[in-house]
């Protein structure tokens, strides 16, 4: 399965809105596959969505399982077409992104969502999500509608940090 490359800001596709899926047919799923490649191939990569491989339909992919800040979680999900609904409680968590790969930043996110989405399949699911996967499932669902992180932080000045290396 190839490897998709990773679209780094200032690409303009990172703050376009994305398009429903409505076709689960062997490219769509193809697709899918290769994304999951590539959120595999980076190490410690926790989520990607198709804006960051330059697509624009509603598509993203996350595991947060193999994250230390994990958790219980769901494994591996396929987010097509996802809603995120009733958000509950907040915390400021430090996030990062492959398409933001020189900075981190501290962003404010509920720490359990709903979550209704289509999978591989377009078989419709719903799944109630907690803490660190809660956190990346509302950091995919940015992605799809063409916000990164950095438009969540409450200040740029205090609250972005360099880093040498992604992770
Ligand atoms: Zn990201």
């Amino acid at each position: 399965m190839s490897v998709l490359s990773i679209r780094r800001l200032p690409d303009p596709i990172l703050n376009q809105p994305t398009h429903l899926v409505g076709r689960f047919d062997a490219p769509t799923q193809r697709f899918i596959d290769q994304m999951i490649a590539t959120m595999r191939h980076h190490p410690r990569c926790v989520g990607l969505a198709a804006p960051q491989v330059g697509s624009r339909l509603r598509i993203a992919v996350m595991d947060a399982s193999a994250h230390p800040k994990a958790g219980r979680t769901h494994g591996l999900l396929v987010l097509v077409n996802p809603v995120l609904g009733e958000p509950e409680a907040a915390e400021i968590r430090r996030e990062g992104c492959l398409s933001i790969p020189a900075f981190t930043g501290d962003v404010r996110r509920a720490t359990r969502v709903h979550l209704r989405a289509q999978d591989r399949e377009g078989q419709a699911y719903e799944r109630r999500l907690e803490g660190f996967e809660a956190v990346v499932a509302q950091h995919e669902v940015d992605h799809l509608n063409g916000k990164l992180f950095l438009d969540r932080v409450a200040n740029l000045a205090t609250d972005v940090f360099r880093r040498k290396t992604y992770l």
